[in-house]
């Protein structure tokens, strides 16, 4: 696919390889809590200066308690003679995310009612969680367990369900304004590549980069078990949630598929910026309106707090049939699939962090182009940024103090790079002056 980003090829290699950093992630069996987010927490926190937070067991935050911790070392469904036909060494999705220990002899239906199959796809081991159900159980293919016709099996899981925290990590790299970018990624399925770990891989990479470089806004990055996890971050940060002007919920950024982006729940910049860039990536995408399911935007946009968060995806959780099952592996995800990814969001962060508000110095009639050099200026943009003398022309008309450029760049459809190109044009001319923040509010 043609690729018609408006940023040079060389500044859009990501600091980390994206699939590998997924594919050594994948092996670890992560949850709502656990030693497997922390261990996840920590390959994070060797490329940056990850903050590691561990919340009590039982901690009361807003609606709801923080869980007990979970941990698993193994789990075996064994016919009497010892022939191991389910073991949770060979998958971590083998055993019921939280499941209590137990060990015995059950009967085939007895076991039966603890045992998770997809008929529709009978050769994958489902992913499936009972975080708050105390019970247990194994997830199998179906053929396996239709092969299964012993009257009685040896079955053992061997985990423990005891006061323990919940670990979040979080990661913010301030900027000149007070004004913040959010993102946000899940970090407690075990072994499923496209959901979470692309999420994973691309905010590290992202916050390495953003780190790096000059910025004008703050760029905060979590790392967050699903749902709990967001709430109580959102919890125990309220002061600076008027901060957050833009923000972003990563996951399914690994597959093939076309790009999706779930707006806000209120109108925000973040939905016109992301849909601009999309637009102008060449990639073929679609926009979907905000509903209250999917990943942590629910939380984000929930009523009392409403912020301006969207959620970008490529293929749409629930909608493809690797999604929680054992073909959401590590052949489902594609190293050329992450780097797309990652060029789509590093030009969005790129946008919102460059949306400023121009004013003409003098705006009545058009400035004199040619005996200020602009015209040679422009040509020479050209082979650069790729300004037109239409940008210019786009620009100097809309630099009236009420376009961001954003909005310029949407009402002429000219992507944002070059707009910003024909600003600096304009700025090193005397043409306009930069409305500062504090007085035009960027939406
Ligand atoms: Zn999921």
């Amino acid at each position: 696919m043609a690729v018609k980003f408006d940023v040079k090829e060389t500044e859009r290699k990501p600091a980390i390889d994206l699939y590998d950093l997924v594919a050594e992630l994948f092996p670890i069996n992560r949850s709502l809590t656990g030693s497997g987010v922390r261990k996840t927490l920590g390959i994070v926190a060797r490329h940056i200066g990850l903050e590691i937070n561990e919340i009590k067991s039982g901690t009361a935050v807003l609606d709801w308690h923080v869980p007990m911790e979970w941990n698993i070392r193994g789990g075996s469904i064994t016919t009497l003679d010892g022939r191991v036909l389910v073991d949770f060494a060979s998958s971590n999705l083998h055993v019921l995310a939280y499941s209590k220990p137990v060990r015995g002899v059950f009967t085939r239906a007895e076991l039966e009612r603890h045992i998770h199959t997809l008929p529709d796809q009978p050769d994958l081991i489902p992913y499936r969680t009972g975080y708050y159900a105390d019970d247990w159980g194994f997830c199998l293919p179906h053929n396996l367990w239709q092969s299964m016709n012993d009257e009685v099996y040896h079955v053992e899981i061997d985990s423990d369900l005891s006061p323990g925290s919940l670990t979040f990590g979080e990661f913010f790299v301030p900027g000149e304004a007070g004004d913040e970018v959010l993102l946000s990624c899940h970090v407690c399925h075990p072994s499923l590549a496209n959901d979470n770990l692309s999420g994973i891989a691309l905010m590290t990479a992202l916050a390495v980069r953003q780190a790096r470089q000059k910025r004008r806004l703050g760029y905060r990055f979590l790392f967050l078990p699903a749902t709990i996890g967001a709430i109580i971050w959102l919890a125990r940060n309220e002061p600076v949630l008027v901060n957050v002007k833009h923000g972003l919920v990563l996951t399914c950024l690994g597959d093939s598929g076309r790009f999706h982006y779930k707006r806000s729940r209120k109108s925000a910049a973040i939905d016109q910026a992301i849909a601009h860039v999309l637009r102008h990536s060449g990639f073929s995408h679609e926009i979907m309106p905000f509903n209250p399911y999917g990943y942590d935007e629910r939380q984000f946009c929930s009523p009392g707090f409403n912020l301006p968060v969207g959620c970008l995806m490529r293929s749409v959780h629930g909608t493809f049939p690797e999604y929680h099952t054992s073909a959401d592996n590590l052949d489902f995800v594609k190293a050329e699939a992450l780097d797309q990814s990652y060029s789509v969001i590093e030009t969005l962060l790129d946008l919102l962090d460059a949306n400023c508000t121009y004013q003409r110095v003098e705006g009545r009639g058009e400035p004199q182009l040619g005996r200020r050099g602009l015209y040679r200026a422009i040509a020479g943009e050209r082979e650069v940024g790729g300004a037109t003398q239409m940008d210019l022309l786009w620009f100097l008309n809309l630099a009236d103090g009420n376009h961001s450029l954003l909005k310029m760049a949407i009402r002429a459809d000219i992507p944002f790079a070059r707009l910003e190109s024909s600003a600096r044009i304009a700025l090193d001319a005397g043409l306009v002056t930069r409305v500062p923040n504090d007085q035009k509010r960027i939406e």
